[in-house]
Order: structure tokens, then C-alpha cells, then sequence
């Protein structure tokens, strides 16, 4: 990430601004200009609010009972769902895109990098939910689950200078998995987990870049 003063930042328009110094609870993040606050910390606090007003498991336990009392209900429900899985499908996948977009971007504008990606929303949708208990990642959210790219947006972003190329790492499908919110929140942004290196090492062979964890 470029490293660019508030007053710098201010006068180019842009939301945030980057000192690459440590905010108190020890990110490395981009900040905001009209707070000042971290990134990061603003990421951190929502996923505790969500974890806050939601609790996945109790609402996995009501779905699931529900179902059992409402069978012929539940069928038509899944029925119905098939069609809008098909418009939420591109939804999703538009959404962490955007979602990824920002978090990558230090500009003012989002722009859609989809097309970048060598992938399919049906694809996108598949790999993630295939071995799980869920039929789409809508209702995966539902059941409060998170998004998590497993090398980190921010370790990249401090890694990879070419934005395309940021981007196209962080949404390798290799990258992207779907955990309990609890677990992603947990994780945050520390590399020190085997699924992390393992993953890192694979994405630096692929792109031919330097994400080994191990090699820094
Ligand atoms: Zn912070």
C-alpha cells in the first residue's frame, strides 16, 4: 500500500489515508480520513457487533428445526430459493468483490474487477459450499458465516504493489473459504496458521511471487 499523509490523502480526495504504522491494537492498516480510526479496528468492531446481535449456531439449530417441522413448507421454500439462488448467485459474488475492491483500494471510486477473476458466480458459489451443510452462500451468511480470504487482504496489499494482481490473489478461489463468523473474527489478520502458509505457498507458485510465509 502506498504510503500517503492525512493532508496528502485530503487533497487527492481519497477516503483514506497510510502511515504503515501500528495503530494501538497493533494493525498495519489504512486509515480513515475523516475519523482518523483504523481500518482494520472498524473491521473488527462489526464482526463483534454481528457476532453481538447473532448467535450462528442457535440460528442453525432453529433453521434446521424448523425444517423438520415444515417438510412439504421446506421443500417449497428450497424450491422457490433455487430461482432466487440463481439472481444471488451474481450477488454474492459482486458483493466480495466489492468488498475486496475497497479493502485493496486507497481510491475514492469503486470499480468492478470481476473481470478479472477466472472464475464463474456459479463456480465461485460452488467451491464454497461444496462439503458444507448449505445450498448457497446466502443462506450460509444467514447462518453466520463469513467470507475469510486466508491469506489475509492486508498481508497482500502490503506484499503485491500491482492492484490488479492484489486483487486476483485475494479472490483466488485457493483463497477463499467460508467460517463460522466467530472463528474469521478470531483469526483477524495473523498468518501464523498452517492453513495460511499452506495457502500462501500454493498462490506464490501460481503467481510467481514472493506470499511465501515461511521465506520472510
Ligand atoms: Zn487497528
Amino acid at each position: 500500500m502506498e504510503l500517503i499523509s492525512r493532508p496528502e490523502a485530503k487533497k487527492r480526495e481519497l477516503t483514506h489515508y497510510f502511515t504503515g504504522k501500528f495503530c494501538k491494537y497493533g494493525h498495519i492498516s489504512k486509515r480513515f480520513i475523516s475519523t482518523c480510526k483504523c481500518f482494520d479496528c472498524g473491521l473488527a468492531e462489526t464482526a463483534k457487533y454481528s457476532l453481538h446481535i447473532t448467535d450462528p449456531e442457535k440460528n442453525r439449530i432453529r433453521i434446521q428445526e424448523w425444517r423438520d417441522k415444515n417438510p412439504e413448507r421446506a421443500r417449497e421454500v428450497s424450491r422457490i430459493g433455487q430461482k432466487k439462488y440463481q439472481k444471488t448467485t451474481k450477488g454474492q459474488l459482486r458483493k466480495f468483490c466489492k468488498r475486496a475492491s475497497i479493502r485493496l483500494s486507497s481510491g475514492k471510486s469503486y470499480k468492478s474487477k470481476r473481470s478479472l477473476l477466472d472464475y464463474s458466480p456459479e463456480e465461485f458459489e460452488n467451491y464454497l459450499i461444496e462439503g458444507t451443510e448449505f445450498s448457497s452462500i446466502a443462506e450460509a451468511m444467514m447462518s453466520g458465516y463469513h467470507l475469510d480470504h486466508i491469506v489475509p487482504i492486508s498481508y497482500i496489499s502490503e506484499i503485491i504493489e500491482d492492484k490488479d494482481l492484489q486483487f486476483r490473489i485475494a479472490m483466488d478461489l485457493e483463497n477463499l473459504r467460508l467460517i463460522p463468523a466467530e472463528e474469521n473474527f478470531k483469526k483477524g489478520n495473523r498468518i501464523d496458521f498452517p492453513e495460511v502458509v499452506e495457502v500462501a505457498s500454493y498462490l506464490s507458485n501460481k503467481y510467481k511471487i514472493p506470499l511465501n510465509i515461511s521465506n520472510k
